[in-house]
């Protein structure tokens, strides 16, 4: 009999894709998943005429495997995970590699590699983006763990991710949770995007008082630069046309204005916290869709806090210039501290990730994909060591040529209620970033003051504390 060369366990939107994906490749696949009826509807919907064999139990599914078997979990996230790996582990060779490619909590996937990697597995925790279309058509991929496994699936994982000039959008990101890791932070910074994009929209919509159509020109005009040319922002400019057919109203109109989440973002910014990264912008995003959840509460707040009355009444063009300024200055914060946050990362868990190569394999195939990520590419090909990118001549050159636009808009947003967590929170990283000095003068005060915390002086080496005397 002949052997299959991967296999894939779960067949959801992305297992399905993924595995259509690797088969169009020239590999042939074997599928299983823990529901039969899906299994079925995939083999008689979706892989007729294809190199797949159909799977029904897992000790079937692991005997038309050729090894090391190479098998790509894609399940949810979490305890189903670990179910799988039980059920797989007693049926398993050494040398057989399990690639957990669904969007697992990076400690988990540390905790997955020590159990199994004693007994002769090994374990890779790949990030997977693009959606289901990226899935399909070419990925992103961010696979971590077992370097010596990684030879037996770069030429798969060559061959299916997104392929850009430079190169497939893949490559060996480093040891135990790190690719969960890369993935996850991949996903607060498409959050900080988002949002931003977010804030651009309501300020040229309630400030500048463009309709659907010529909100549509700007993101499409702006997809043209090599600013910010981006999937997001082309998706962006296509969603403004889109008529509700029911109601022949634009749909976005109709749409209700809470956001969802499914949780890195927050596991972004929890792990930021925990190694001592600000990342505000991240932050920011976050917030913004918590509170944009309490809808019932903020549309009765609306009949009581009043805003200001103040109306923009400048000249169209120019404030449309100065968004986009504002948008591009805050984006360029927001990588930083994504960027920020995995090189202190690399540095704690020893990961000795290449932050250029993250820039490059996000080019193709993932949400955040960008023209502007040839120019972090570039910045850290430049230098390695760069302790953060708004170092980098470029973006240092960029933002001191824009920040008067941005800081305008941020103060006509103030002027006329428009609240951009996102783009202020990005001032205020790159306003607290630059300055020698900051407050905290005053904060180890205080605390020395009701705490005994004792404190350090510019003028002379030592710890300090002072009987502060109460002012009569
Ligand atoms: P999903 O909805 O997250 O998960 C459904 C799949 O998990 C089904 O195949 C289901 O099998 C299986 N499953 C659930 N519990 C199980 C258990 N205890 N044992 C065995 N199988 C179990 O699927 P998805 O949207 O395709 O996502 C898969 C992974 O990729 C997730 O981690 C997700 O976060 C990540 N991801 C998703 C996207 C996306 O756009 N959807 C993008 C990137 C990454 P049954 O059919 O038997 O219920």
């Amino acid at each position: 009999m002949k052997l299959q060369s991967f296999g894939v366990i779960g067949l959801a939107v992305m297992g399905e894709n993924i595995a259509l994906n690797v088969e169009r490749n020239g590999f042939p696949i074997a599928v299983y998943n823990r529901s039969r009826e899906k299994t079925d509807a995939f083999m008689v919907n979706r892989a007729q005429g294809r190199n797949a064999r159909a799977a029904f139990t897992l000790e079937e599914f692991v005997s038309v495997l050729e090894c090391p078997r190479k098998i790509l979990v894609m399940v949810q996230a979490g305890k189903p995970v670990d179910a799988v790996i039980a059920q797989l582990k007693p049926l398993l060779s050494k040398g057989d590699i399990i690639i957990d490619g669904g969007n697992s909590w990076f400690e988990d996937t540390e905790r997955r590699t020590q159990e199994l990697e004693p007994s002769g597995l090994c374990y890779i925790g790949m990030g997977v983006s693009g959606g289901e279309e990226g899935a399909l058509n070419g990925p992103s991929l961010m696979p971590g763990g077992t370097e010596s496994s990684y030879q037996y699936l770069s030429p798969i994982f060559n061959k299916i991710a997104a392929q850009v000039d430079d190169s497939p959008c893949v490559t060996y990101i480093g040891p135990g949770g790190s690719g969960h890791y890369v993935k996850m932070v991949h996903n607060g910074i498409e959050y900080g995007d988002m949002q931003l994009i977010a804030e651009a929209y309501d300020l040229l919509k309630n400030v500048g008082g463009l309709d659907n159509q010529q909100l549509h020109e700007v993101f499409a005009e702006w997809n043209t630069t090599d600013e910010l040319n981006s999937f997001l922002v082309e998706i962006t400019a296509n969603i403004f046309p889109c008529i509700d057919p029911d109601t022949k109203k634009p749909l976005v109109e109709l749409i209700v204005d809470a956001a969802g989440q499914k949780g890195t973002g927050r596991w972004t910014v929890q792990t930021a916290l925990d190694l001592g990264v600000p990342v505000p912008t991240i932050v920011a995003a976050v917030n913004s869709r918590i509170i944009s959840s309490y809808r019932n509460e903020r549309i009765a707040a609306s009949r009581e806090l009043t805003g200001p009355s103040r109306k923009f009444s400048g000249d169209t063009k120019k404030f449309i210039n100065m968004v986009r300024d504002a948008l591009y200055c805050s984006k360029i914060c927001s990588y930083a501290q994504g960027m920020a946050l995995l090189s202190k990362a690399s540095t704690i868990y020893n990961w000795n990730l290449h932050l250029g190569d993250m820039a490059r394999i996000w080019k193709g195939g993932c949400i955040i994909r960008a023209s502007f990520l040839n120019k972090i590419k570039n910045a850290y090909a430049e230098n390695a060591f760069l302790a953060n990118l708004l170092l980098a001549s470029e973006f240092k050159q960029t933002i001191l040529d824009r920040q008067a636009a941005w800081r305008e808009v941020i103060v006509t947003a103030a002027q006329t209620g428009i609240p951009v967590p996102a783009f202020s929170a990005s001032l205020d990283y790159f306003d607290s970033y630059r300055r020698d000095r900051l407050p905290q003068n005053l904060t180890q005060a205080q605390r020395d003051y009701f705490g005994a915390h004792t404190y350090k002086r510019i003028d002379k080496e030592g710890i300090f504390h002072t009987e502060w005397i109460p002012v009569e």
